[in-house]
């Protein structure tokens, strides 16, 4: 079954690990994509896998960036017209704790997993704004969005105000037809966090601390993605989904 045919979906981070599954999901399954990533290189390495098909192009963007945003958007319904959906990925690590974080590094985060977010999700919503059509924006949170991890404050922060503005734009955007859910994966094996397995005993770690006894891949990732984005989940909008072979389902009983 084709649940994205005719229907344009925009995917940020579309140039590696959890973004390009998304791509290769929804073009499967019929959907006409906008492949952006800061990384324009790696965007079109993705996107020469589809053998020329014009149902995907690639963009290269900042989403920290409001001027390159609002013409990815503007850019997009040129290209395909009317938009229908948004996959929010792109986003960045940091490290550091209330005790070490630079200001740098803080703003930083912020300002790529939270503003670029956000501006993606504005300058989307304001395109959508008027149309007949339906629409549907999945936005990547983190099981660090959903609970806190020591050394990570900037990300957290980040991640957890993606999950505040993706429930607060699906009461918002309910009302003209556009549904909004949140994606909190567990760990994923990406370019992102390969660092974390190169010592055998921290990956050893990595997969004790979920209950399925493994790191996640980006495809089943993307799965969930897809099923959040699709009419299959019309009636769901201001969920957070945790994808993380069961991270954050309890706490240990020792
Ligand atoms: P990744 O590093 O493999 O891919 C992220 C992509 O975002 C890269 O291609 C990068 O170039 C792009 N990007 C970074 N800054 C950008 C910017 N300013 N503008 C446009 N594109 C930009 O990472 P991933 O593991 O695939 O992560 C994808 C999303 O999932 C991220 O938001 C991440 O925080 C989230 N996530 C990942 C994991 C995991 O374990 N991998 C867990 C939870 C959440």
């Amino acid at each position: 079954m084709k649940r994205f045919e005719n229907k344009v979906v925009i995917v940020t981070g579309a140039g590696s690990g959890i973004g390009a599954a998304c791509v290769r999901r929804l073009f499967d399954e019929g959907a006409s994509i906008v492949a952006a990533d800061v990384h324009k290189e790696n965007v079109d390495k993705v996107v020469a896998a589809f053998e020329g098909s014009d149902r995907v192009y690639s963009v290269g963007i900042d989403i920290s960036d409001r001027e390159q945003v609002d013409a990815l958007v503007s850019g997009a319904a040129q290209q395909f017209g009317q938009l229908w959906g948004l996959v929010n990925c792109a986003g960045i690590r940091g490290v550091g704790s209330v005790l070490t974080v630079e200001p740098h590094v803080w703003r930083r985060v912020l300002s790529v997993n939270l503003d670029g977010t956000f501006n993606v999700c504005q300058a989307f919503a304001r395109a959508m704004k008027g149309a007949h059509a339906s629409g549907s924006i999945v936005n990547l949170s983190s099981a660090a969005g959903i609970r806190g991890v020591p050394n990570r404050l900037a990300y957290a922060a980040s991640k957890y105000g993606i999950v505040g503005i993706s429930q607060t734009m699906a009461l918002e955007l309910g009302p003209i037809g556009i549904r909004v859910n949140a994606i909190a994966p567990g760990m994923i094996r990406t370019p992102m966090t390969e660092v974390m397995f190169e010592d055998a005993e921290n990956a050893n770690r990595i997969r004790a601390a979920h209950p399925i006894g493994r790191e996640g891949r980006p495809d089943e990732v993307a799965a969930a993605v897809a099923f959040l984005l699709s009419e299959d989940a019309s009636f769901i909008t201001g969920v957070v989904l945790a994808v993380d072979g069961g991270k954050t389902a309890g706490i240990p009983s020792h």
